[in-house]
């Protein structure tokens, strides 16, 4: 493993793998979310009374979903974005049934107030785990994170972020509060709108082009984001708020989890101009697993191989280029791909990538080297 730039001293990993960070799970909301949970859990063969607590879910795992703490110790996993996230179901007046996905609707805004307790309540949950075992790591910086990538194998390093930044208020004064509780990656929106920009539909053969760039409080949320070392994630951003961000930021961009529009032309995925941004301004984007972002019509139910997986690869570094792409799987928050199916076999696309023609330099710019790159220069920035 001689020619790793940074962090010189790994591996402790006991089969001496390639550290691998992953720029997006929803864990915490599949662990917190007493419906979600149960619903992960049953599918995966416990009887109903069996369904772990919170805390057993992510700890002890053996509760279905795709990422629990002893599946990514055993896969090597180095660090993750550990998002939180208000489900539409958080608001007792929400609908269900009520949003026509297809024809491009989007769900409302979540009331601030809602959003700010359910987020706080998914922090906790983090740092309960981070208090649990020394295997689990809350990151707050760089030296942080090499500490965690030189541990691969035996500690899993998180880096909590917001999907969706209702819960900040529109003034920005409990910012701090969150940075305090630990968060360092802001989503500006998930696909609904907010105070500071609009989120994307899901929509298939379609633009990511729907509507208006960030408002003013979108503007003073990216730079306050950038004056304390927060990620600014465009992730579920329409066009006008992606270029915004990338006007307004000092950071390099991050998209924490997207396909490429040219090979799957959802509203979701970057098109070729937006991946040739982010690399010049020397970004990251994180390839994400969702069926529906990979699969060139947008099938959900298709089953789809790892050589579609690698074709986005491939779409995203010709337009990106191999210092701009990266992991970004969306575990327990999307329908993903059978072909990796959980972080167990996050490893099998890495070697998927060497079969075809991927050098060992290139396979850690895209496993660990590219994400720690840019999170480094953002969060010590
Ligand atoms: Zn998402």
């Amino acid at each position: 493993m001689a020619g790793r730039d940074a962090p010189t001293d790994r591996p402790s990993d006991p089969d001496d793998r390639v550290p691998m960070i992953d720029g997006h799970n929803d864990t915490v909301l599949r662990c917190t979310d007493a419906d979600r949970r149960t619903e992960a859990a049953v599918e995966a063969g416990v009887e109903p009374e069996n369904v772990p607590d919170t805390d057993a879910a992510f700890l002890e795992g053996g509760a279905g979903g795709h990422l629990d703490l002893p599946r990514a110790l055993g896969a090597g996993l180095g660090a993750g974005l550990f998002a939180t996230f208000v489900p539409n179901a958080a608001d007792p007046a929400f609908e269900e049934g009520s949003v026509d996905y297809a024809a491009g609707e989007v769900p409302p805004a979540v009331a601030p107030a809602i959003a700010r307790e359910v987020v706080l309540d998914q922090l906790a949950a983090l740092h309960r785990w981070d208090r649990a075992t020394d295997r689990f790591r809350l990151i707050g910086d760089g030296a942080d994170l090499d500490a965690c990538l030189n541990a691969a194998g035996e500690v899993i390093g998180a880096i909590p972020h917001l999907e969706g930044a209702a819960a900040i208020a529109p003034d920005l004064s409990n910012l701090d509060l969150l940075y305090a509780a630990g968060l360092r990656s802001v989503g500006l929106v998930w696909s609904r709108p907010n105070a500071f920009a609009e989120g994307v539909p899901f929509l298939h053969d379609a633009s990511p082009d729907t509507g208006a760039g960030l408002t003013e409080a979108g503007e003073r949320l990216v730079a306050a984001c950038n004056e304390r070392g927060m990620v600014v994630d465009c992730a579920h951003l329409n066009a006008a708020g992606f270029w915004d961000v990338l006007d307004a930021s000092a950071d390099p961009p991050v998209v924490s989890h997207a396909c490429a529009h040219a090979i799957c032309p959802s509203s979701r995925n970057l098109t070729d101009e937006q991946l040739s941004a982010v690399g010049e301004r020397d970004g990251v984007v994180g390839l994400t697993f969702g069926t529906r972002y990979l699969h060139p019509e947008g099938d959900q139910e298709a089953i789809v191989g790892l050589d579609t997986v690698v074709d986005h690869v491939n779409a995203m570094v010709a337009a990106a280029g191999i210092d701009a792409v990266a992991l970004g799987s969306d575990f327990d928050g999307a329908s993903i791909t059978d072909a990796i199916g959980d972080v167990g076999r996050l490893r099998d696309l890495l070697d998927a990538l060497r079969e075809r023609g991927y050098d060992e330099t290139e396979v850690e710019k895209i496993a660990w080297r590219n994400w720690r790159r840019v999170l480094t220069e953002t969060l010590d920035g």
